[in-house]
């Protein structure tokens, strides 16, 4: 039985993790709630293995009990992750991918644990390279609207690297592409959950631009199996996960429509300001270490995401 700090545990992901993971190990989920929801722990909390403290990572050095237990695994999925959430709070984001990445690698450091940094595609901006492979090196603005969450995320990559150099600690970096399902928010405003919930109450949809720009979305459970192959894996990577089928917002719009049996009208508002055009990964490496593919379609990944936000009503 291993150890995990799971830092974001009350979030979206986090809490599917907690909840794998669970089955065989102890977690200590360290979260400050900026996001995330205790409610996407309730199953978790009576578990004898599942310790929850709430704090937040960029300040973990008053709590002592961190450093007396033994912990074998950080996995740091702590900061918004969605645009809404991220710009109402862009020093907060920045600082927990800077500071809090800082404190959990020093932590990882007196443990000797293996450390895994949940990074993001947006490290490449609006990548005019598709499918974007790792090497891609990005085209970013330290200035932009996105810039509190993209450079937070590329300056904890440095970090990671650096303390896997500087200090011997085996890290790992996991640039993450669009991911759904449940446990996301309702209000989170990111286009999934904002159009199954719009759908499931005839609201409009509402689509910024023309609806041509493309994401491509992973169902939860295969991003869940993709971590747990890497778990105890030595590669840094930085390793591309995500599904590889580009959707434009607009099918994305019909198809949630459809499978909701809605007849939401689709309304077109202005292009958010430096919106990815396209965004695409290339997972072959990701797959040469582990294998791993994904293996949910969209319409049945979406078609779980809605009878759980339906479940919710
Ligand atoms: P989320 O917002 O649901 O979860 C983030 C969690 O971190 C929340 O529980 C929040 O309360 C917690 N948190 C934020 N700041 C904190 C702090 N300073 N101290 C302690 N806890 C803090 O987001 P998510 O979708 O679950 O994303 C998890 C991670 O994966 C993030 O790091 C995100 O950047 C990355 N990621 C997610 C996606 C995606 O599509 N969901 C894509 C790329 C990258
Ligand atoms: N989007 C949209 N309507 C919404 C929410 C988002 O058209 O209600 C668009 C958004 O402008 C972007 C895409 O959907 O082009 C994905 O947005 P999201 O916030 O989910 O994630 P991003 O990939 O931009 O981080």
């Amino acid at each position: 039985m291993h150890t995990y700090l799971i830092a974001g545990g009350a979030g979206f992901i986090g809490s599917h993790l907690c909840k794998r993971l669970i089955n065989q190990h102890k977690i200590i989920c360290v979260d400050n709630f900026a996001t995330g929801s205790r409610g996407n722990l309730s199953e978790l909390i009576d578990n004898d293995r599942f310790e929850l403290i709430d704090a937040d990572i960029c300040h973990l050095d008053k709590i002592h009990q961190l450093k007396t237990t033994p912990i074998t695994h950080i996995l740091n999925l702590a900061c918004p992750a969605s645009p809404d959430q991220y710009m109402q709070a862009p020093i907060a984001t920045l600082m927990t991918s800077v500071q809090g990445s800082h404190s959990l690698l020093n932590l990882a450091k007196h443990h000797k644990s293996k450390y895994i940094f949940f990074s993001t595609s947006e490290v490449y901006g609006d990548a005019d390279s598709l499918p974007t492979t790792e090497k891609y090196l990005g085209q970013t603005d330290t200035l932009s609207d996105r810039a509190c969450y993209i450079e937070g995320k590329r300056s904890a990559e440095t970090l990671t690297h650096l303390f896997r150099h500087k200090f011997q600690i085996p890290t790992t970096v996991l640039r993450v592409f669009n991911t759904y399902g449940p446990n996301m928010q309702t209000t989170d405003g990111r286009v999934v959950s904002n159009f199954i919930m719009a759908a499931l109450q005839e609201s409009p949809l509402r689509i910024d631009g023309d609806g041509h720009q493309t994401r491509s979305f992973c169902y939860i459970d295969d991003l869940i199996d993709a971590i747990e192959l890497i778990l105890d894996k030595p590669d840094f990577g930085p390793f591309n996960v995500g599904a590889s089928r580009q959707t434009t917002i607009n099918e994305l719009a019909t198809k949630i429509k459809t499978l909701c049996l809605s007849s939401s009208p689709l309304i077109n508002q202005p292009t958010r300001a430096h919106d990815p055009k396209k965004r695409q990964p290339c997972t072959e490496s990701f797959k040469a270490a582990t294998g791993w593919s994904p293996t949910i379609d969209l319409d049945e990944g979406l078609n779980k995401t809605i009878q759980y936000f339906k479940g919710l009503s």
